[in-house]
């Protein structure tokens, strides 16, 4: 893949676990450069971290790749791809259940902006079945996190949740 071309990664980030930073990881290998798009108030769901908090994990835990940026939006997906001038939105896919949903999301977003491809990436397989609610239910009774979201998360999900004796 060409070298100048641009992709987003947008999501809720709520907050950013291992299996998110794969997919930045492994599409700044791909592309050019890769923009992290962070949606600032989510419609669907409600969010345990504000958007402030969710961007300073995001980029606490992608410091280390040159190519990454991170920005937050409040607009279409693709309004936001324009922005960066990407062409391209990365997504990863878990299971056949995140199929369908994307699914239709690459559709919709098709027939808003043809020019823009929605390229999806698989989850590595010890990802799988790693989600933020996921992730936040574990931290809420206590459980152990440290292997599944960035240091700088599994610390504050522990100040918010104390581990249980
Ligand atoms: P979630 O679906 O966990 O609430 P987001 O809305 O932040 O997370 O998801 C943003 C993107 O990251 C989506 O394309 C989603 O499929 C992808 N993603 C989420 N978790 C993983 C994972 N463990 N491995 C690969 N991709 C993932």
């Amino acid at each position: 893949m060409p070298s100048n071309v641009t992709a987003i990664v947008p999501g809720t980030f709520d907050p950013v676990t291992v299996g998110h930073i794969d997919i930045v990881r492994r599409g700044a290998c791909k592309f050019g450069r890769v923009v992290v798009g962070l949606v600032e108030t989510p419609l669907r769901k409600s969010h345990l971290f504000d958007a402030d908090e969710r961007e300073y994990f995001l980029r606490e835990a992608l410091q280390d790749i040159p190519n990454v940026e991170v920005d937050r939006f409040n607009c279409l997906v693709v309004e936001f791809a324009r922005r960066w001038e990407a062409h391209v939105i990365l997504k990863g896919l878990r299971a056949i259940s995140d199929f369908e949903y994307e699914f239709a999301m690459a559709q919709l977003n098709r027939k808003l902006a043809p020019d823009i491809e929605t390229v999806f990436m698989m989850a590595s397989p010890e990802h799988s079945f790693l989600s933020s609610s996921g992730v936040k239910e574990i931290a809420a009774f206590g459980g152990p996190v440290d292997d599944l979201v960035p240091t700088v998360v599994a610390r504050r999900l522990r100040e918010l949740y104390p581990p249980r004796a």
